[in-house]
């Protein structure tokens, strides 16, 4: 059968002589493979083309990858069916950061294609018209500072700025408060001016309303894209089609906003790059901030990362002299200093219902001048643990490890785990007894607690739960910010880059957890966190005052915390990692393996180790099952492999994972996760 001559618009000239010419196209499919298609009929077709192919009986999309000559009869090459122009052609910039993060990230590149794009394109339905027609409103660079820029954020502006055009990883190193957005605004100001394109990583948008209002407030003209998993279907394929034609400038948006087509960029933001949100934990497991860096190179252009905690590795590649240090060392806000930051010591002063008195009188201080305290538990619901004082009992999860927490608002227990929930038993289900005691306290409680001890006060509790509607999130938000509410009650959302002027106290309820972990990244992820906290109080002129409750007034992490000393704790933090053989001394990658029955996952993982031995550089633990082993009905168990050569563990990885493609595992899911950070 002879076939039409086709016409591939690029390299035509390494045409294959042998085999049928064809293209190899990317498909969601969990194999480590391309697949092989003849071009389509009358049609050109080049690489960064979405396609409609054939795929068993059904059609799918795909992205054609290179062109090739395939070793397949010629009646078993199916043929493209259909070319589709309704989106720009995806750049090879663009495909090579997926080549790479593949190849990174031990994940089929297929999946690894599809899955960075947008639902709807990567379903079969035409993209919705709405989103197409991208009206060329003229983009102005009209910009509009908030304020003068201190003499340091200034010289960090013109210190990013004159990287313009070339890679550089600028760690901004900024205490809270240090005015860190109004230097990326500056910065993105300039990239504006040029016609190009920034993007703004951004750990948790939907819970930092108040960052989008500055934006669009600072830049009333530009063209700004949002992206988020939160976005309807409409909103984000358009906020991507903008962005791939190099419409939008401004790119503003969690992790996914790495994997968009940017063909302008000129200036990568990663805002709170010590945040664990910018790490994926399903499919490709990638790194956002990491990717971040990667691109930056593969555009050179600068890439700005940003925290008053820095990560340990982006500290540690500081210190390597890979990324320069840029520091802002003072609040911005006129006549704004640090809190005070203090401990309580529970042993001295006892809490009682969760509070010593020291926090009780330092909010009560500040009832009558109207001022605002916080008060931080990271915990969400009532109590954690139902218990019969009986016979021991407690209400745990059937389907995973964890205990069941009781929520007050639909008098239930819920299980954070895996989302399940059940009814209050009447009695304990194992010794009948019907006084069952809620045991420790979450937001809830703390709620409860407040209100019956400060009648009159006006509390605001901000948790998970409290935030599930967005406007009315950013509704509270805007009320606490005008000065509105009296206490607020929070987890880790209110601890994110908010500004509240009238916010004096921060009570911390309980640190002591983390402390007690045995996961090495819990002192620095409670350091970041406490540092967030407190980084909310006397961000004004009045100044703000921090208590700490704790069993331990002596751990060092406390000491460092109250002299806002960031770079001692994470010097001494690294000397520990490195005593210890822990990243960023080594690099890491774990295998994992979920099954019904324990037993399985740690027979598939001594098989899997088996498999492939690892060149002497590459050390492999023994399978161990999780700390928290049984999730949503599954047990979990894990291998961990470390070497000090990222490039040792790189090859393992590779030839491990085409062994495990070729190896049926029957009765397990299997998956790798290269620089992990969550170990439960
Ligand atoms: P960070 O993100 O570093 O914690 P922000 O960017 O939120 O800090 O800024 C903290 C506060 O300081 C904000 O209210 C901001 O408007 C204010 N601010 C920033 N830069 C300046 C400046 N140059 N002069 C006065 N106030 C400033
Ligand atoms: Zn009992
Ligand atoms: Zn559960």
């Amino acid at each position: 059968m002879k076939r039409l001559p086709t016409v591939l618009s690029t390299n035509s000239k390494s045409l294959p002589e042998r085999g049928n010419s064809c293209v190899r196209v990317a498909l969601d499919v969990p194999l480590p493979r391309l697949f092989d298609y003849a071009p389509p009929i009358g049609a050109s077709v080049a690489s960064g083309d979405r396609v409609t192919v054939p795929l068993g009986r059904r059609h799918q999309t795909g992205v054609v990858i290179e062109e090739g000559a395939s070793e397949l009869a010629p009646d078993r090459l199916k043929a493209v069916i259909d070319v589709r122009s309704d989106a720009p052609r995806l750049p090879a910039q663009w495909l090579e950061l997926m080549r790479f993060l593949s190849t990174y990230y031990q994940r089929p590149l297929g999946e690894t294609v599809i899955s960075a794009l947008p639902p709807r394109l990567r379903s079969l339905k035409p993209l919705p018209r709405k989103s197409l027609n991208g009206n060329p409103v003229p983009a102005s660079a009209r910009f509009m500072p908030t304020h003068t820029l201190t003499a340091d954020q200034a010289s960090a502006v013109e210190h990013i700025a004159a990287r313009h055009g070339t890679f550089a990883a600028a760690l901004l190193h900024g205490v809270t408060g240090s005015g860190k957005t109004e230097v990326y605004l500056h910065l993105i100001a300039r990239v504006l001016e040029r016609g190009e394109q920034a993007l703004v990583l951004v750990p948790e948008i939907s819970l930092t309303p108040q960052l989008e209002a500055r934006f669009r407030e600072a830049f009333p003209e530009a063209r700004l894209a949002l992206m988020h998993s939160g976005l309807e279907d409409v909103a984000r394929t358009t906020a991507w089609l903008e962005a791939s034609r190099g419409d939008a400038r401004i790119i503003l948006g969690t992790r996914l906003a790495v994997l968009a087509p940017l063909p302008k960029l000129a200036l990568i933001v990663v805002d709170e790059e010590h945040d664990s949100s910018f790490k994926q934990q399903e499919g490709l497991r990638y790194s956002a901030r990491d990717a971040a860096v990667y691109r930056a190179k593969l555009s050179s252009c600068p890439v700005v990362l940003g925290s008053a905690t820095p990560s340990l590795e982006t500290w540690y590649n500081f210190r390597q002299g890979r990324y320069e240090r840029i520091e802002l060392s003072q609040r911005a806000s006129p006549g704004a200093r640090l809190p005070t930051v203090r401990t309580v010591d529970l042993r001295a002063d006892p809490a009682d219902q969760g509070f010593c008195a020291p926090v009780l009188e330092a909010i009560a201080r500040r009832l009558a001048p109207r001022a605002q305290s916080l008060v931080f538990i990271n915990r969400r619901g009532y109590a954690p643990v139902l218990t019969c004082e009986a016979c021991g009992w407690y209400a745990g999860c059937e389907r995973c490890t964890g205990r069941l927490v009781l929520h007050a608002a639909d008098r239930r227990l819920h299980c954070h785990h895996c989302g399940g929930q059940q009814p209050i038993p009447r009695g304990c289900p194992t010794c009948g007894n019907v006084d069952l005691k809620p045991m420790g306290r979450g937001t809830q409680r703390v709620e409860e607690t407040l209100a019956a001890r400060f009648a009159g006060a006006r509390i605001v509790r901000i948790d998970r739960d409290s935030a599930r509607r967005r406007a009315e999130l950013s509704r509270t938000l805007a009320e606490i910010r005008r000065g509105e509410g009296d206490i607020l009650v929070g987890t880790q959302i209110l601890a994110k880059g908010h500004d509240f002027p009238n916010l004096t106290f921060v009570g911390v309820l309980n640190a002591d957890t983390a402390l007690l972990s045995t996961d090495y990244r819990a002192a620095e992820r409670l350091y970041a966190v406490l540092s967030q906290v407190a980084g909310r109080a006397g961000r004004r002129e009045q100044p703000g005052e921090v208590l700490v409750q704790t069993r331990y007034p002596d751990h060092p992490l406390f000491a460092a915390l109250a002299r806002h000393d960031f770079s001692g704790f994470a010097e001494s933090q690294l000397t520990e990692r490195r005593n210890a053989g822990f990243p960023p001394y080594v690099f890491e990658a774990v295998l994992r393996a979920e099954a019904p029955q324990l037993a399985r996952a740690m027979e598939f993982l001594r098989e899997a180790r088996a498999l492939e031995a690892p060149p002497e550089s590459v050390r492999v633990s023994d399978p161990v099952p999780h700390v928290m082993t049984r999730r949503s009905g599954l047990e979990r168990a894990q291998l961990v492999m470390q070497s000090t050569s990222r490039a040792a563990l790189q090859a393992h990885l590779a030839a491990l994972s085409a062994r495990l493609f070729e190896t049926a595992a029957r009765g397990v899911r299997w998956h790798l996760d290269v620089d992990p950070i969550e170990f439960d």
